[in-house]
């Protein structure tokens, strides 16, 4: 994939609508990275402060910043596998809770909204703008339609508007079809899903 395409956010396999509000950073900052042919945004500190910037959160990256992200990034993503039937991934829940402590999250009560608000600066506090968007799209309850795609390959961030919220891959063509006669597939139906 293009590195200007991960940088927009825009992608969005088998012409799927993006997430909603300010869930929507959280989908682009889990798909920073095309896992199956590249790029990695995150492999270097242009890549990670070009995004923040692009998404109107702008730090500037130091030392241990993209080693911080990248956990943050795949903490996220598994969560999201769990949206999609994964089991429940108890290193990468510890993983958000000392971002969301680095971050000095807190709780803010004006009058357009209660929210939680980052106190630390730089890529501490971009990234506790992200988990605060997560942590308050679970209570509205549109997180559980952020997946991520359960192909090994690929791993991207989709957002299910599926009545049922029934949606499996990013997109049927490139994922699901693939992997349909595949032994995940027999896997997943003889567990029910
Ligand atoms: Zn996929």
């Amino acid at each position: 994939m293009e590195r200007e395409a991960l940088l927009s956010g825009l992608v969005h396999p088998g012409d799927r609508e993006p997430a909603p509000g300010s869930l929507r950073a959280v989908q682009a900052f889990v798909n920073t990275v095309d896992r199956e042919h590249g790029p990695d945004l995150l492999d270097d500190p242009a890549g990670l402060e070009q995004w923040l910037e692009r998404h109107l959160l702008p730090a500037s990256v130091g030392a241990g910043d993209l080693d911080a992200a990248r956990a943050v990034r795949e903490a996220l993503r598994a969560l999201l596998l769990a949206n999609n039937g994964e089991p429940h991934d108890p290193g990468a829940q510890a993983v958000l809770e000392r971002a969301a402590r680095r971050a000095r999250l807190e709780p803010a009560f004006p009058p357009d909204g209660a929210a939680l608000v980052p106190h630390a600066t730089g890529v501490d506090g971009a990234l506790g703008r992200i988990l605060a968007a997560a942590f308050a799209a679970m209570l509205d309850g549109s997180w559980q339609r952020l997946k991520a795609c359960p192909r090994d390959v690929c791993g991207w961030a989709f957002y299910d508007r599926s009545t049922n919220a029934s949606a499996t891959w990013c997109s049927m063509r490139v994922c699901g079809g693939r992997v349909k006669a595949g032994a995940y597939y027999r896997r997943r139906r003889a567990a029910g899903h």
